[in-house]
């Protein structure tokens, strides 16, 4: 077995940064199941929020992160992710990520929920992808070992310390080992549990699934975030339409033409997404359409080609001129909030296993992600893990303190019959029906029995698609069972027979095998 100083799983930007430092500490290897740019980075349109501009500030930012949280936010990472982000930033642009600017400076634009515009892009709405190119190029021309096609099935644990990973070599189907002193899991999240998202195909909960079955504490996964406004055209994929379209003036409108987000809440259009996607949802209903529209037809045709060249040219090769037309959109699963739980330098419970990016629940986004924070995450906790690695210190970090937390166990349910066997199609369809924007008793229940005997049946895995099955189910009774215990609504957790949050309820479940 090949051995490594630092084992990497994932090449988005949580595992391209993370790799990139590490090389400076001693020996990287990094795997990843598709190639190098299969990932949910690269579709990131919006930017990478960070206060930098005279009118901003840290403590700003710290205020909007929290409000976002909904009271579940931990302020002692909130804090390390705003005051070290301009830093980063400087980090991206020494590694050549070419930021839109504006008269010389770097250009910001406004999104939901932020007091200022604060929100760094690239290529107009290309920002994941300029970042992905940006940081995959440096990995290349450094020398960083990848190997692409591995896909991790197996955290090798040996007295109660990280030993290494089992993988599987997608197209040969021969399984392999590497030995290592960290590993570190950059795996992303799981927008495939839903059968409409705006993720890639990889987003298939792995890490979340690896960890717990090493013992890893995994925290929040009730909450899930739904973006607004995701492209709805029958036989187009529900493509994201950035939230920074309404931040720059594109309003929404219901199937019989009205604006309506202003009947909904005070900042309208740039609500809190949450609130948004739930709207959209109940004006959906009122007027018996699955669909609503968003208008940028009074901005200047150039502003939006501009400023959003990727989504122009998207829709156009659909056959809608956004400069014209209204944009069909409705609401997708977008981003896993929760994860496996980390302290403030991404260590999880088991030694030498870190995680970061959307897979990690640092415990900044709380029970709702502030636009534009997740890419942000990913590089201050990649750093912070190289920083805790790269030291000497074998002094145990400190546990973040936090909110209270309950430790349920996952345990069986009655056995169903006539149950339609497990797929990737009934899975997506059933979270989207039971567990997804609007939810109840009932229907988590019912999800939650379907998943559980779901599992039991499951076979071994043996190749690419049964692991990324069976890591979906996993991944979903966590998420699923969470959202049933969750007796309130907070955040993206919204359910109608708990409307309101409650205070008993300002803590965290957090799930161990
Ligand atoms: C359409 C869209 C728009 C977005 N817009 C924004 C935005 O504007 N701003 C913002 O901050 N965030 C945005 N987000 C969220 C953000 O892009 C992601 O949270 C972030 O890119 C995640 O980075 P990551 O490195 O953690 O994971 P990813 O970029 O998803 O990378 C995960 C990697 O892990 C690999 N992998 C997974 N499982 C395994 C396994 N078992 N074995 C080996 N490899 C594995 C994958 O192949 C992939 O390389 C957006 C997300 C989407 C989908």
């Amino acid at each position: 077995m090949n051995r490594y100083d630092y084992v990497v799983v994932g090449s988005g930007i949580g595992g391209l940064y993370t790799a990139l430092l590490a090389r400076e500490h001693g020996s990287v290897l990094v795997l990843t199941k598709g190639s190098i740019d299969d990932c949910n980075t690269k579709y990131a349109q919006g930017g990478i929020a960070a206060a930098i501009s005279k009118n901003d500030s840290p403590e700003l930012h710290l205020k909007d992160t929290i409000n976002a949280g909904d009271g579940l936010s931990n302020e002692e990472t909130v804090r390390i992710l705003v005051n070290e982000a301009p830093a980063r930033i400087a980090d991206l642009v020494g590694y050549r990520v070419p930021f839109d600017t504006l008269e010389g400076e770097i250009a910001l634009t406004m999104e939901a929920a932020h007091s200022v515009p604060r929100v760094l892009h690239a290529g107009g709405d290309a920002t994941g992808e300029y970042i992905e190119v940006t940081l995959s190029r440096q990995v290349r021309s450094l020398g960083v070992q990848v190997l692409e096609n591995f896909l991790a099935t197996e955290i090798l644990v040996e007295k109660k310390k990280v030993a290494g990973i089992r993988a599987l070599e997608c197209r040969t189907g021969t399984v392999e080992e590497f030995g290592c002193r960290y590993l570190i899991l950059a795996t992303g999240g799981a927008g495939q549990l839903f059968k409409y998202n705006t993720n890639s195909d990889i987003a298939t909960g792995d890490g979340v699934a690896l960890a717990f079955n090493a013992g890893a504490e995994i925290a929040d996964m009730e909450f899930f975030q739904f973006h607004p406004t995701a492209l709805r055209m029958s036989g187009v994929i529900p493509f994201l339409i950035s939230e920074a379209v309404r931040g720059e003036g594109g309003v929404l409108r219901n199937a019989e033409g009205k604006c309506f987000m202003a009947d909904y809440h005070k900042k309208g259009d740039l609500a809190p997404r949450d609130i948004v996607a739930r709207s959209i949802v109940n004006e959906m209903k009122k007027t018996g359409s699955d669909r609503v529209f968003l208008d940028v037809t009074r901005l200047p045709p150039n502003t939006v080609t501009a400023r959003f060249p990727h989504i122009y040219r998207f829709c156009l090769d659909h056959g809608l001129d956004i400069t014209r037309n209204l944009i069909p959109v409705a609401p997708a699963a977008h981003y896993m909030i929760g994860g496996i739980k980390t302290n403030s330098w991404g260590e999880t419970n088991i030694a030498g296993l870190f995680a970061t990016g959307e897979v990690a629940c640092t415990g900044v986004h709380g029970a709702n992600r502030l636009a534009s924070n997740s890419l942000l995450e990913a590089i201050v906790f990649s750093k912070r893990i190289i920083e805790r690695t790269g030291t000497k210190s074998k002094e145990k970090a400190a546990p973040i303190p936090g909110n209270k937390a309950i430790y349920p166990s996952l345990g069986q349910r009655p056995a169903l019959r006539a149950l339609s066997p497990a797929g990737l199609a009934a899975l997506q369809q059933l979270h989207w029906d039971k567990v997804g924007i609007i939810r109840d008793k009932e229907g988590l229940n019912q999800a939650a029995d379907t998943l559980a005997v779901w599992q039991q049946s499951l076979l071994p895995p043996t190749d690419q698609s049964s692991y990324e099955l069976s890591n979906l189910i996993l991944t979903g009774r966590l998420l699923t069972e969470a959202a049933f215990i969750r007796e309130e609504s907070r955040g993206a957790h919204f359910r109608t027979d708990f409307p309101r949050s409650t205070p008993k309820w300002q803590r965290n479940i957090i799930w161990k095998k």
